[in-house]
């Protein structure tokens, strides 16, 4: 007989802690369920994860469970195991990351009764001549399917308190949603795919009923999304479901809107703009099948969909589906899991793809397919190189660039420069000792913003007011150092006076509506200027800009974090791709004063995929990802020597004899301060372990974790591992 209930719940530890079934005579809650319990001094969510019969713990020292939540499992199978592979691999306690995979409604314990509920007509033709208002309520009922939902009540006009007196009559009774099997129902008609397009599809559609991973590299404008939509289409023709991730909810709207337009399918949307609400209904109906196409971010990945036919990554080299903190998952990785348990297709779109898809196509674990040509008859756009070495530059802007503006702007084009630095300058500095104003808890330059005026921390958001005087030597020199988005945008003014000058970051965007404002304005299509940060390289078409500007290529040159080529390369090839998107050719210009760097003369003269290799062959020559795996351990705290103790203590592990098997091809660095060394008065070392075997490296950092956690210290501190880290802390 089980009478032992294993229960995981978000503690952060990795124990797995066992109670007592609740004292009533109710069936034991099944694996899967949550249940409520007392833990210390609070109640906690948990999950149970197994039933046993046996316990190493006298029974008189367990307690009962106080409530199950669930009398089903909330995930279904496949997803619980994906969760709980997930959890194994990147070595996060196994509580935490289940739970991660509900909405917050439900980790809080919330009832997963569903919000919206389902009516169904019971009677054919009621007598209902003494109520008319009943009478023509019925009326309007009868345009509806027989089962009918909320959604469908509110699109004639009714909500659910209207049918109160039909539902007291019988007329109607509550009832469980329709399981429907989806079948594509077009709005519009699929444009005629191109001949690359068409050999694109034909491959991936072919092979519709297994899993393969398919990496689709396509340049800006060849029409990706288009062949995304008809292998959509095709998934809803056989009956299945699709899944689409983006990274960033402005890129979850574009899509949607193109969703909509083709397919009158139900279509989902999961991302951080929904309330915890939304997101548990958009989920709950998920979850029911009420959705034939779901689209989200990142966390997305988690979501249940009955017979899913087809996942879709979009822009699968953006960073954002790397979580950096707590559960640090890699949503395209966990996507490709998905994708192979359940025997379906896999599609990774990007016109830069990350070097690991680039060298897993190169070692056919991955199909590559390829767009080169503009969809639609634009042309591909040119680069030139501006060589800041000769020439005057103007807070930030070359005499160069300044006369190209001055040409396209009087042709009648729009220009857009693009720098990733919010505010005025990055840092302000004294003249007269060269000291810069640093953030009391970070140790960093604070940028300088005109509006508002103030210093602002943009690591741990300190503010405060602009010093007009050192603090080390009292001069009252102060000067800005360096350009932001928002001294460029003064300096545009300046030299343009006759042309409107839009400002798009996190700062001008922060008021809903302020982005859609300018992006009306930008696409009437009047000469105009446009600055901004990463946000205006994603996804935006501007089809009047014919020149794309990075303003300062050098600043990721000299980063120390080795995927930053690779990140630069990326971000030129996305802010060119925004030039020329129209009839109009574009040039993408790169104001350099590494003119000849490899990175930038492989990308400009030979494209990414000659970048690509070089880099490839710096990391194997370097052993770095893809050609070894990377482990980081981090430890924060508010002593360093505390943070460097433990890790020390750490490294010292690995010499053990019985990890000899692990550690001989193993590569490890530090204890060292992590990139950002200090942040929120917290300070950061790290650990990183390089290992070119992923079963060797996995097995080590089991040890060491378990390690960690028996070693007093670790309960003080605060401490993480990141399997396969995007970011070197
Ligand atoms: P991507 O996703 O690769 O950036 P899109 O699918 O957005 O490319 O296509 C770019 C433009 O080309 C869009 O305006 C789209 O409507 C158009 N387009 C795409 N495929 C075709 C096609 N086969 N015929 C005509 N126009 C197309
Ligand atoms: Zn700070």
């Amino acid at each position: 007989m089980n009478t032992y209930l294993h229960i995981v719940i978000a503690s952060g530890l990795r124990q797995v802690f066992t109670y007592l079934p609740a004292s009533d005579q109710s069936p034991l809650p099944a694996i899967g369920c949550r249940v409520l319990v007392s833990f210390g001094r609070s109640q906690r969510v948990g999950l149970v994860v197994a039933h046993s019969d046996v316990c190493d713990l006298p029974t008189d020292k367990l307690k009962a469970v106080l409530e199950t939540l669930d009398s089903t499992p909330l995930l279904p199978d496949p997803l619980w195991q994906l969760g709980n592979w997930a959890a194994n691999y990147y070595q996060h306690p196994t509580g935490d990351a289940l739970l991660h995979l509900l909405p917050v409604r439900l980790r809080q314990g919330h009832n997963n009764q569903l919000i919206s509920r389902y009516w169904q007509r019971v009677d054919t033709s009621p007598e209902l001549g003494r109520a008319p208002k009943q009478a023509q309520i019925w009326q309007q009922l009868q345009t509806l399917p027989e089962i009918f939902g909320e959604h469908l009540l509110a699109s004639i006009n009714l909500a659910a308190k209207d049918l109160k007196p039909l539902l007291e009559k019988g007329l109607i009774g509550l009832t469980q949603p329709p399981q429907l099997t989806p079948a594509a129902n077009l709005q519009t008609q699929p444009l005629q795919l191109n001949d690359e397009q068409q050999a694109v599809y034909n491959r991936i559609s072919k092979q519709s009923h297994q899993f393969a991973c398919h990496l689709l590299q396509g340049i800006t404008g060849s029409g990706k999304t288009e062949v995304y939509l008809q292998l959509i289409e095709h998934c809803l023709k056989q009956g299945q479901r699709a899944l689409i991730l983006v990274p960033e909810i402005g890129l979850t709207h574009q899509l949607l809107a193109r969703l909509q337009q083709r397919f009158n399918n139900p279509l989902l949307a999961l991302h951080s703009g929904l309330t915890d609400q939304q997101r548990l209904h958009a989920w709950q109906q998920s979850r029911l099948g009420q959705g034939d196409i779901i689209l989200g971010t990142r966390s997305a990945i988690f979501t249940p969909i009955p017979n899913l036919g087809l996942i879709i990554v979009d822009e699968e080299h953006d960073q954002a589906f790397k979580q950096q903190e707590g559960f640090r998952y890699h949503a395209r990785d966990v996507a490709i899991k998905r994708a192979y348990d359940a025997n379906i297709p896999i599609l990774l779109g990007s016109a830069t793809p990350s070097l690991e898809s680039l060298d897993n196509s190169r070692r056919q674990r991955y199909q590559l397919h390829k767009l080169n040509h503009r969809a639609g008859g634009a042309s591909q756009q040119s680069y030139e190189i501006i060589d800041l070495r000769q020439q005057p530059v103007t807070a930030g802007i070359s005499e160069r660039l300044s006369k190209i503006m001055h040409q396209q702007l009087q042709a009648g084009h729009q220009v857009l420069l693009m720098l990733n630095r919010r505010g005025f300058a990055p840092s302000l500095q004294c003249q007269a000792c060269g000291q810069t104003v640093t953030c009391p808890a970070c140790d960093t330059s604070m940028t300088l913003h005109k509006f508002p005026a103030r210093l602002h921390c943009h690591h741990c958001d300190h503010r405060q007011a602009i010093s007009y005087s050192c603090s080390y030597c009292q001069a009252s020199q102060m000067r800005p150092l360096g350009s932001g988005t928002e001294r460029i945008e003064e300096e545009l003014q300046r030299q343009f006076p006759a042309y409107p000058v839009h400002r798009i970051d996190r700062d001008t965007t922060r008021n809903k509506g302020s982005l859609t404002g300018m992006l009306e304005q930008i696409h009437q299509g009047q000469p105009c200027i446009l600055i901004g940060t990463q946000m205006l390289a994603k996804g935006h078409h501007f089809p009047h800009v014919t020149a794309a500007v990075i303003v300062d290529a050098d600043s990721s040159l000299f980063c120390s974090d080795f995927r930053a080529p690779e990140r630069l390369a990326q971000l030129i090839i996305q802010t060119s791709g925004r030039a020329g998107r129209a009839s109009l050719p574009g040039t993408a210009y790169i104001q350099t004063y590494q003119a000849e760097h490899p990175v930038i003369t492989s990308l400009t003269q030979q494209g990414y995929n000659a970048f690509a290799e070089l880099e490839l062959q710096h990391r194997q020559a370097s052993l770095l990802p893809p050609f070894a795996y990377m482990a980081l351990f981090l430890v924060q705290a508010r002593q360093e020597q505390a943070a460097y103790s433990l890790l020390t203590w750490l490294q010292q592990q690995i010499s053990q004899p019985e990890l000899a098997a692990s550690t001989q091809a193993l590569q490890h660095f530090g204890p060292m301060p992590a990139t950002m060394p200090k942040r929120a008065n917290q300070f950061r070392v790290q650990l990183q372990l390089q290992h070119p075997s992923r079963t060797h490296l996995q097995h080590l950092c089991r040890h060491l974790c378990w390690l960690l956690e028996q070693h007093p210290d670790s309960k003080k501190l605060r401490w993480s591992l990141d399997i396969d880290p995007q970011e070197l802390g």
